[in-house]
């Protein structure tokens, strides 16, 4: 129940990059939503994320209809993990959820996000699709792959098929803010920071204009961003192998020198020589590359650069007026 008049704020943080088709659509009907979610005040954050078509004219249309349309955008596109971050960051509300701006996260489910958040006690109800309809097949074949190795070899519980919207309370936020990595996984640090959360389950929805931002190779990228960021594995993956590829040396220069000793040593043989340097040196390239990817990744985390770089925001950050003086 909202006590005399003095409404929570949700804030809903929606990553855009080339969505000037789908933005009105999903205004019109968070705005159809959001009518009916009583006790609370809505309010947009739209984080424009280096677009090149006309997403940011679009934006700046909502707004000057609409107050409360706020908005950041960046000085070049930065990908949906640092616009999902600049969201969290700049959003004012008590709760802030996270929605795609091309409305396969179905704003129809605030209202039993809110409710679940203010009368079951979650502090965050996140959203996991159980059908792929409409998905090419074998995407959502790595898909489900890469949700059940991630799941082996990380302690971050990611579900399948979960989705990066959600909402959640200030707690939730503030944990997700202070994960302040570089490389950023969202659907791990989700998971990583716990707290009480409720699942939703929905059917897959299309994409309700414009297109898809991800290719399969840029998907693939994303599953080993993810796999090096949340899980050591595969370095225990190389050291086995290391391991497994001595022994097995071992047992092969044992046999060889006990043949020699009984049979004689007739040359013969190099083609499985060669056979076998190229697969043992294979697996070194392969074991070295596995050390490389953590070696990059902890580079990059180290130069400790921004997350983002914004060209324009409205309302104004606070902040760059103190960093001035
Ligand atoms: N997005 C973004 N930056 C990017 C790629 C995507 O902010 O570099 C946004 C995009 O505008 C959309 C959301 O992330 O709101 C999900 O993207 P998309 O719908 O293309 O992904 P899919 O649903 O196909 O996985
Ligand atoms: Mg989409």
């Amino acid at each position: 129940m909202p006590q005399d008049g003095e409404k929570k704020k949700m804030t809903l943080v929606v990553p855009a990059y080339n969505e000037e088709s789908a933005l009105p659509l999903f205004y019109q009907e968070a705005e159809r939503v959001g009518k009916q979610l009583t006790g609370v005040e809505i309010e947009y954050l739209f984080v424009d994320d280096g677009s090149s078509d006309k997403t940011m004219d679009v934006i700046r249309g909502l707004h000057e209809k609409d107050e409360r349309i706020h908005y950041v955008s960046f000085s070049r596109n930065f990908g949906k993990e640092a616009a999902i971050y600049a969201g969290l960051e700049n959003a004012a509300g008590d709760y802030v959820a996270i929605m795609d701006a091309d409305l396969q996260d179905p704003p129809s489910l605030l209202p039993e996000m809110l409710k679940a958040l203010e009368q079951e006690g979650y502090d965050c109800v996140g959203s996991r699709r159980v059908t792929r309809k409409g998905e090419p097949p074998i995407r959502s074949f790595f898909a489900r792959m890469f949700y059940r190795i991630m799941n082996k070899i990380s302690s971050a519980d990611i579900v399948d098929g979960a989705r990066d919207f959600q909402l959640m309370n200030r707690k939730v936020v503030d944990a997700i803010l202070s994960m302040g990595e570089y490389n950023r996984f969202s659907k791990g640090i989700f998971g990583w920071v716990g707290f009480k959360k409720k699942w939703l389950e929905y059917e897959n929805v299309e994409r309700a204009a414009g297109e898809t931002k991800w290719s399969f190779w840029k998907l693939l990228l994303y599953a080993l961003d993810g796999i090096v960021a949340f899980s050591t594995a595969p370095l225990v993956l190389a050291s086995v192998l290391g391991m497994l590829f001595c022994i097995a040396a071992f047992i092969a220069i044992l046999f060889i020198i006990i043949r020699t000793l009984i049979f004689g040593d007739p040359t013969s043989g190099w083609p499985s020589m060669v056979c076998i340097i190229m697969l043992v040196s294979g697996v070194q390239l392969l074991c070295i590359g596995i050390l490389g990817q953590y070696l990059a990744k902890t580079y990059l985390e180290t130069k400790n650069r921004p997350k983002y770089l914004v060209e324009e925001q409205y309302p104004e950050k606070k902040k760059t007026q103190e960093a001035k003086g």
